[in-house]
This record gives structure tokens, C-alpha cells and sequence, in this order.
């Protein structure tokens, strides 16, 4: 056994979500999809949206990533 620390919120997941301010808050699990509307609510409170932009449940706003080309974040397969 570890000692965590608390969850955020009441995350039932195992393993806990990550936080909204953590880098991959991305990689939260995604609690409501509305994907006619084109965006996503995760665990942590994140939502996405359909072009890559992202709201912060504290209010910012993250742009969407605009990449043209084959840019490929560093593969492990
Ligand atoms: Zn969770």
C-alpha cells in the first residue's frame, strides 16, 4: 500500500483521473460525450472539444492544436 494523496473529486476510476491542472488531464475518463454537439466532458471536470481545444473547469481556454503534416509524437510501438 501507498500513500496517495486524496482524490480531487469524489473519481470513482482506478487509477484516479488526473487532475485538471496536471499535464495529462487529457487522459482523464470521459463521463458525458456529446459528440453531435462536438464536445466531451472528462472526469476532472476538462472538457474537449471536437478540434482538439479544450476548457479548463477554472475558465482558460486551450486552442486547438493546428498541425499540418505527419507529426508524430515519439511512438512506442
Ligand atoms: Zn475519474
Amino acid at each position: 500500500m501507498r500513500e496517495d494523496v486524496a482524490p480531487p473529486a469524489s473519481c470513482p476510476h482506478q487509477p484516479t483521473c488526473p487532475p485538471a491542472e496536471a499535464a495529462d488531464h487529457a487522459a482523464a475518463t470521459c463521463v458525458a460525450s456529446h459528440p453531435g454537439q462536438g464536445w466531451w466532458l472528462l472526469c476532472n471536470g476538462v472538457v474537449c472539444f471536437d478540434d482538439t481545444g479544450e476548457l479548463l473547469p477554472d475558465g482558460t481556454a486551450i486552442p486547438p492544436c493546428r498541425v499540418s503534416g505527419n507529426r508524430r509524437t515519439d511512438g512506442e510501438g
